[in-house]
């Protein structure tokens, strides 16, 4: 079951320059700031009520961050499910014939498991759900 959007990752080049662009637009200061470098990215985190912005900025040319920019500019790169039970979720979206990036959980930011869904199973937009490691 999907329980809500957990956040929205936004593709940037420069998370100093981005931070106070989106302390601006928020009116708050990131609350985390984060390497995840298995990723090769650095992540910043800002709250809205109750969804998070998550910046993303590559700290490697082979980073999918990179490449998207390369690719798209800077912009939104995907949307984030908090779902109850990841292992369930992959089952069903699988059997729904979603395109799932990796099958088996990995840990991401903010102490999540994530999962990617490829963008040309769902429209376009790159899908994450994530669950808090408890
Ligand atoms: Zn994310």
């Amino acid at each position: 079951m999907l329980l809500k959007v957990e956040h929205i990752g936004i593709a940037v080049k420069s998370i100093t320059d981005s931070d106070s662009l989106f302390t601006k637009l928020l009116g708050a200061t990131p609350y985390k700031a984060e390497e995840v470098s298995s990723e090769n990215v650095k992540t910043s985190f800002f709250k809205v009520g109750e969804t998070k912005i998550e910046l993303l900025e590559a700290t490697h040319e082979d980073s999918a961050i990179a490449k998207f920019i390369a690719k798209k500019g800077e912009g939104i790169h995907h949307i984030a499910y908090e779902v109850a039970d990841i292992y369930q979720e992959v089952a069903r979206l699988k059997s729904e014939g979603f395109s799932i990036l990796n099958e088996t959980p990995k840990q991401g930011a903010d102490n999540k498991l994530v999962v990617f869904l490829h963008p040309k199973s769902t429209n376009g937009v790159l899908v994450e759900l994530c669950q808090e490691i408890v």
